[in-house]
Parts: structure tokens; C-alpha cells; sequence
């Protein structure tokens, strides 16, 4: 084996080939896949070859659409046999919800010129005349969808990578690493050690166990999955589409006159979850017939001929699931040079393509060009290190693999895993908790009588009334929202002030005691992290982020930081308890419960100060993420009890009430606020989303200066706009829906809700700028009905004076 490359890939499955291949066409030719076994070995080879291209999320189907376009050029590319056919999919719906959930997927799949047709039960059957259309009430079908031969497409992206200069290893075992401080320096293996500047973690099931040796957290959990091969069935139509039946959660494709048949049972069974056998090459587990029975059964009533087809074999191979049933990918947050791509879910053929062209433009341009931050390994937190949690969460998301994704739905397992100091206080006032980074947060309140519990539907929701009433209260009077899962970061030092000037797009050299909004920004000008600065004092600063994105924040700042010593930033979010204050008689209640001056000139919108509530210290934000008179209060954990009593108990003669996250969703909704992962992203620049005064560009160098100056000279390429749309009744909109103009997409909806004070439908979305300036004729589709939609002149469509704010 040579002793130096560029790149060195641990894992020669589709993946780790594909990510050579894109590395490769990309001009990074030092390249090398190094795999224990031959080249497919893992889970690659006993794939059952689906190519489906439909998944919840916009951006993570777009990727797999690439791999169907890779996939079918790939044989004449590099003239070895790929298997691909596209030979399209029908989905099946037995119930109005499953309906619902074709039609999102349709709607959504038109926005960026997929086809995907909902079709009647009848036309279902004409292209496939082995279904039962017994309980069959509607189908999709989606005619670009297709299978492949998992070896053949492999075999054929390692040719390519070979082609321009990759080099292959196998059956040579990776054993460890050699570090200097964070970085990969070489990589050990059975035949020797080889020296690399970037490594990348391929290795699929065996990704949480390679990752422990590289000091990096991987949280994947091998799970068992079976399907059945039958005999050849007699008269098998040709040219068969696949098949999803998610209703009874089973999948097809033909094969050689017969069918594999699939699923996703409920109850998945994990597999060697403290490490996989590195022997494990090519090897299948034991067919375990007793488990299938419970997919068999259904799948001979929906396709009768199974029940004399017979069943020729029926393989078990095991897989990498995740906690969230979405890959993992992107830059190791504890390392300065090792990239992960592993935990495919059981789509790894379908999303193979595309993973390794994302990946690839990760190493070398330093990010995808999809935002994919759904599958970002950043998205995990301290708790995805607890094997227990990562195997009870991935278990119930592997049972849910083929249910009804329904909207605002929770999970049940591993759940009161970080829960705030006042979690059993608001639990006894009716509580109804989602989970959110682990943490247990109120959605929303039940008052007396109501049954403190979230029924899941796709129309209205039993708590929109309450969520409602909470809005309200926090417009006309006081609510209290417990906001402790905020992300927390102190940075301090002599050196603080600088660094957070050149990280962030807006001034921070403000006066001691000013809060500062602001984005943090890459090279190209594009939003990474967004979040609010307290100044504390000249050299200590306290920066607040929302709670999911905590460790893409820190990753950051830490890739970032000066290195001589003069800049000292740590997590806080422990150490804080926080309950924001806000609504109109906000003041009168604090007032109520300290001796500071917090007069709106003593403590205007915009600046922190530090005082007492009863016998707690207390750091307060006056600044608010709903657009009321507001105090955001930052309290030393053990304190936060004692602070919530004292305002609860002076808040009674006001009718002081609590609040929970689904009210601040429709609250900030009015405001024309945007959020992190949905309007502010690494797709768009703060000039896009509006946010032009966050962009200092007066002040000294900082990250994406340039660019951004360059954006502001010639305008915006996008315009982040508000809509309204007005209807007899709220509408619960589909995310990611189509923005119509004439017809024709022109955006999509980046986030959707009811605003309860304007009793409107709002959906926000961008706009490429070109069509800011036309005021008329927008439409907006949602589970394929088409509603008119008007574009608000004004993003803000509660109070946008500010006076409410300010007052
Ligand atoms: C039964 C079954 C059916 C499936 N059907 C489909 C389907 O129809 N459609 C679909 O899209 N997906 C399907 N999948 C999922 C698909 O097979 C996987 O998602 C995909 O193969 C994962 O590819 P990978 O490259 O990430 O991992 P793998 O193929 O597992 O590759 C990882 C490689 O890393 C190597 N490795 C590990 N540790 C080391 C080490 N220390 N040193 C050197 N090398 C190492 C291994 O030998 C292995 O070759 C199915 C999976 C199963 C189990």
C-alpha cells in the first residue's frame, strides 16, 4: 500500500466508492478507498437495489434525485453493468391520512420538477396487476423512480474513481490512528500505515465503532432487516414498478420473475449494538421467519400470487439506523480533518449518488450545495454519546420507518432526558412536553378538564384552541415561557472582542450592557449560525442560540479561535435556567419582584442588565422573539425554582399565565421573525432574509465581508417575503409547499402557521428578487389543493412600528 494520500476513505460500500468518484471528478485525484473486505462486503451487497426518491424533506429528496440522474448514465460511463432500471414506484394509501401524506409528497416533488402523480386505485392497478386493491383508496406514482444492482453500481463508482486515479485496498483492516492535537495524521491498518491530509468515515454499521477509535461520536445502531426473494411467479407481468404499501409496511421489485418483498416491522431488532464483528465480510445473519411472519401475512393478501410463489430465500442483513432515521454526514465536529458518511437507513443505494457528491463538495469547497443540515452530524447533541438512548430512540424510529409522518409529531422513547429546573412546576399547570435536542419543553398548556395530550392529525389539532388562547394572553397581558433549553456560550478574554467582531456580521463593539442580534457568515456571505450577544462587560460576553443548534454554533466559534490564548469561550446552557417574561404588563410584573430601575430608560430594548428577582442574581435580555414588551432572564440554575414562584406568585392579581413553544411559533409567525434551519440558512445571506441592518460593513475585516459587500452593491439575488391566505377556516399547510406565480414555481414556503391575533394564514418564503416587485397573482399549494395567496407589502404583520416593542 503507498504510504501518503490526499484523501483516504475507510469503507468500500457505496458510499465510500461514490464519494471517491464525486472526489475525483472533482479534480482530487490523490484519493484512496481502504476496506476491510472486498468492495461491497457491508451492507451494500444483500441491498434489496430500490432506488426511491420520496422523502420528508425537500432538500434530502433533491439529493437522491441527483443519484437517479448519476445512475443513469453511470453504466455508459464507465461500461460496467449497473442493473438500473427506471422503472418507477407506486405508493399506496389505505387511509385519508396516508392521502395526505401522497399529497404532500407530490406537491412538494413539483417544486423542483420531480413527477410524482397521484393517481385513482384503478390506474394504480393498469401498471401493476398483482395488487389486491382491497382497503386501496388512492396511489401515487412516480415515474423516475427505479432499482439498480447494489454491486453493479458500486463496482461501476469505483471504476470511475479508479479511472482518474483512485486507488483501492481491500481486505485490509483499518486498526487506528495517529493524531497531532485534532487533526488525522495517518491511518493504521493490517498492512501498514498510511499518511493523509483528510479521512473519511465510510464504514457504515461499523461507523459508531471506527468513530470511537477516531474520538468522534457517531450514534448509529445496527439493525436486522429482512426480505424475502420468491420463486419465479408464473406470468409476472413485465416492466413491474416498484412497490411501496407503507400502510402495511412493505415494499416490492421484481427480480428475475419473481419478487423481493420487505418491510419495516414495528418492532426492529438491533444487532451487535456494542460493536460489529470486524470478520463480518459479505455475511448475512440467520433468517428469522418467525419475525417476517408479521410482513408476510399482509404482503400475500395485497399481492395474492405470493401465497404460491414459495419463498426461495429470505435474507437478514443488517444495516446502520439512526437515532432520527437520517444519515450522518458532514465535517466531525471533534476533529479538524475527518468527514463522516455512514447510518443510511436502509437507503444508502438510493441516496449513494448523492451522498458522495455532497460529500465530496464538503472536502473541497467546505459545504454541500444543498443544504442538508437534516442529516449534519452537528445536529446530535451530548446525549447521542448514551448508547442506551441511541438504541431505545433508533428502535422506535425504525418501527415508525414506513408510519404516517404526522405533523408536530413526538416520540415516545428516551424521552425526559434534559429537562429544566421547573419541568414537574409547569408539568403540574398542565404541560403538554415535546422533546427538542433532548430536551423536554412545553408545547402548550391543557387547562382544567382538558386531557393534557397531543392527538396527531393532519387537520386541526385538539390544542389549537388553547395554543390560541396563550397567544392572546401573551398579546394582552403577561405569560411566562420557560426557554431553558436556549443554547448558551460565554466567550470572554482580552482577545473576545476582536474575535467576535470577526466572526460576526454585525458590530459588536457596542457599550457594556447592549445586546446585539446577529448572524455569523461564510466566505460567500451565507448565514451559519444566528443568535443574540450580551455585552456583560469590556471582555465577557454572553451569546444565545436556539436550542437545536448548539453544537453547529460551537463548531464554529471553535474552528475559529485565535490560538494565542487570548479568547476563552465555554457551553453555559447548564448553568442557566431561563423564563422569558413577556406581553404588555410584562414591566408591571417584574417591577413587581426586584428593586432595579428597568424603566424603559434605565433598561431600553436592546441592552442587559444585571439585577435581583426576590433572592435571585439575575442577567436579563430586554429583547424579544414575539413581539412584545419583554424580559428574557438568564438565572443560575439552582435559583430558577425560586425566581418562577416569585413571579407566578406577583403575576396572580394580573392573571399572569404560562406559555408554551407552539404560542411563541404564531406569535413570532405575526412578528415576520425568521429562524434558524428554516428562513436563515447556509442558502441565503442576511441581505436575503432582510436582515441588512445585522450586516456591519463599515467595521474592520470579518467572515464574508467581502461577499457580502459585493451582494449589497448589486442586490440581493433573493427576497425573503411574508403571504397571507385567507380562508374560512385555519389551514394546516403542508411545509415546504409551492410558491405559484402563473402557474409556475417560483418559491417554496420556508415556514407555515396560524396567526392567532390576525386570524390569518401566514406563510413565509423567498422569492428570487426579480419577483419581489410583483405585487399580485401568487398562489400557494399544500397537499396538492391550490389556495390564492396575497404577498404582504410589509414582512411584519403585527405592530410593525415597533411600538409594542419599545413602549
Ligand atoms: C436487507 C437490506 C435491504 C436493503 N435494501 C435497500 C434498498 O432497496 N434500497 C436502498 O436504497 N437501500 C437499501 N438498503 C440499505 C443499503 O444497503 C445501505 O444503506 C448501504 O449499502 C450502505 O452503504 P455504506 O457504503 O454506507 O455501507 P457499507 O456497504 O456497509 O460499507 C461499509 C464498508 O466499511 C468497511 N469497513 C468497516 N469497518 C472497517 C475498518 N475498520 N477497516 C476497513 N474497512 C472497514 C466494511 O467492510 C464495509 O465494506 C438495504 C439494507 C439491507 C440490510
Amino acid at each position: 500500500m503507498q504510504d501518503h494520500a490526499q484523501v483516504v476513505i475507510i469503507g468500500g460500500g457505496i458510499v465510500g466508492c461514490s464519494t471517491a468518484y464525486h472526489l475525483t471528478k472533482m479534480g482530487w485525484n490523490d484519493v484512496v478507498i481502504i476496506d476491510k473486505g472486498e468492495l461491497t462486503s457491508g451492507s451494500t451487497w444483500h441491498a434489496a437495489g430500490l432506488v426511491g426518491q420520496l422523502r420528508s424533506e425537500r432538500n434530502i429528496t433533491r439529493m437522491l434525485q441527483y443519484s437517479v440522474s448519476l445512475y443513469d448514465q453511470l453504466e455508459a460511463e464507465t461500461g460496467f453493468a449497473t442493473g438500473w432500471k427506471m422503472s418507477g414506484c407506486l405508493h399506496f394509501a389505505s387511509t385519508k391520512e396516508r392521502m395526505y401524506e401522497l399529497k404532500k409528497g407530490a406537491t412538494t416533488a413539483r417544486s423542483f420538477g420531480l413527477e410524482m402523480n397521484i393517481i385513482t386505485p384503478r390506474e394504480a392497478y393498469d401498471l401493476c396487476p398483482i395488487i389486491s386493491l382491497d382497503g386501496i383508496i388512492g396511489a401515487a406514482y412516480m415515474p423516475t423512480d427505479g432499482e439498480a444492482d447494489p454491486s453493479g453500481i458500486t463496482q461501476a463508482l469505483a471504476q470511475g474513481a479508479r479511472s482518474r486515479g483512485a486507488k483501492i485496498y481491500r481486505n485490509n483492516l483499518v486498526t487506528g490512528f495517529e493524531f497531532d492535537k485534532n487533526r488525522v495524521t495517518a491511518v493504521k491498518t493490517k498492512e501498514g500505515v498510511i499518511t493523509c491530509e483528510i479521512l473519511v468515515n465510510c464504514t457504515g454499521m461499523w461507523g459508531y465503532q471506527v468513530g470511537e477509535m477516531l474520538g468522534v461520536n457517531i450514534p448509529v445502531v445496527p439493525f436486522m432487516h429482512q426480505y424475502a426473494i420468491t420463486n419465479p411467479i408464473k406470468d409476472l407481468p413485465p416492466k413491474l414498478p416498484t412497490i411501496r404499501d407503507k400502510d402495511n409496511l412493505i415494499y416490492y421489485k421484481e427480480e428475475v420473475g419473481g419478487l423481493v418483498m420487505g418491510g419495516y416491522e414495528r418492532n426492529g431488532i438491533p444487532w451487535a449494538i456494542d460493536g460489529v464483528s470486524n470478520d463480518f465480510n459479505s455475511n448475512l445473519l440467520n433468517s428469522d421467519f418467525d419475525h417476517f411472519l408479521q410482513l408476510a401475512e399482509p404482503a400475500t393478501k395485497r399481492t395474492p400470487c405470493l401465497e404460491s410463489a414459495g419463498i426461495r430465500k429470505l435474507i437478514n442483513g443488517p444495516e446502520g439506523f439512526t437515532p432520527d432515521g437520517d444519515a450522518i454526514m458532514g465535517p466531525a465536529p471533534e476533529k479538524d480533518n475527518v468527514y463522516v458518511a455512514v447510518g443510511f437507513n436502509a437507503f444508502g443505494i438510493a441516496a449513494g449518488g448523492g451522498a458522495g457528491k455532497m460529500m465530496a463538495e464538503w472536502i473541497i469547497e467546505g459545504e454541500p450545495s444543498l443544504d442538508i443540515w437534516p442529516l449534519d452530524i452537528r445536529r446530535f447533541g451530548g446525549y447521542h454519546h448514551s448508547r442506551k438512548y441511541n438504541v431505545e430512540r433508533t428502535k422506535e424510529i425504525y418501527g415508525k420507518h414506513y408510519t404516517i409522518h404526522w405533523p408536530h409529531e413526538e416520540h415516545d422513547s428516551a424521552r425526559r432526558v434534559r429537562r429544566s429546573p421547573l419541568y414537574n412546576t409547569l408539568k403540574e399547570k398542565g404541560a403538554v412536553y415535546g422533546a427538542k435536542y433532548g430536551w423536554e419543553r412545553a408545547n402548550w398548556y391543557a387547562p382544567q378538564g382538558v386531557a393534557p395530550k397531543d392527538e396527531i392529525t393532519f387537520e386541526i389539532p385538539n390544542w389549537f384552541e388553547h395554543v390560541a388562547a396563550e397567544h392572546k394572553h401573551a398579546r394582552e397581558n403577561v405569560v411566562l415561557i420557560d426557554q431553558t433549553s436556549f443554547c448558551k456560550f460565554e466567550v470572554e478574554g482580552p482577545g473576545a472582542l476582536e474575535f467576535l467582531n470577526r466572526l460576526c456580521a454585525n458590530q459588536i463593539d457596542q457599550p457594556v450592557g447592549k445586546v446585539i442580534y446577529t448572524q455569523m457568515c461564510n466566505d460567500r456571505g451565507t448565514i451559519e449560525c444566528d443568535m443574540t450577544v450580551g455585552r456583560l462587560d469590556e471582555t465577557r460576553f454572553l451569546m444565545v442560540v436556539g436550542t437545536a443548534f448548539g453544537l453547529r454554533t460551537w463548531w464554529w466559534i471553535k474552528t475559529h479561535m485565535p490560538d494565542d490564548g487570548s479568547v476563552f469561550a465555554k457551553e453555559v446552557t447548564s448553568a442557566y435556567g431561563v423564563i422569558n417574561v413577556i406581553g404588555p404588563k410584562s414591566r408591571t410584573l417584574l417591577e413587581k419582584t426586584t428593586n432595579a430601575d428597568i424603566s424603559n430608560q434605565s433598561f431600553p430594548f436592546g441592552t442587559c442588565r444585571q439585577f435581583t428577582v426576590g433572592y435571585a442574581p439575575v442577567i436579563s435580555f430586554r429583547v424579544t422573539y414575539v413581539g412584545e414588551l419583554g424580559y428574557e432572564l438568564y438565572i443560575p440554575t439552582e435559583f430558577a425554582g425560586h425566581v418562577y414562584d416569585t413571579l407566578w406568585e406577583a403575576g396572580e392579581a394580573l392573571g399572569v399565565k404560562n406559555a408554551g413553544y407552539r404560542a411563541i411559533a404564531s406569535l413570532h409567525l405575526e412578528k415576520g421573525y425568521a429562524d434558524w434551519g428554516s428562513e436563515l440558512t447556509p442558502e441565503y445571506t442576511p441581505f436575503d432574509a432582510g436582515l441588512g441592518f445585522c450586516v456591519a460593513l463599515e467595521k474592520d475585516a470579518f467572515i464574508g465581508k467581502d461577499a457580502l459587500a459585493k451582494i449589497k452593491g448589486k442586490g440581493p439575488a433573493w427576497k425573503l417575503c411574508t403571504f397571507t391566505i385567507d380562508a374560512a377556516k385555519p389551514l394546516m399547510l403542508q411545509g415546504s409547499a409551492p410558491i405559484l406565480h402563473d402557474g409556475r414555481v417560483v418559491g417554496v414556503t420556508s415556514s407555515s402557521g396560524y396567526g392567532h391575533t390576525i386570524k390569518k394564514n401566514i406563510c413565509y418564503g423567498y422569492l428570487p428578487a426579480d419577483m419581489a416587485g410583483v405585487a399580485d397573482g401568487y398562489e400557494i399549494e399544500s397537499y396538492k389543493t391550490v389556495f390564492p395567496a396575497r404577498l404582504e407589502p410589509n414582512r411584519q404583520l403585527y405592530d410593525p412600528e415597533r411600538k409594542r416593542i419599545l413602549a
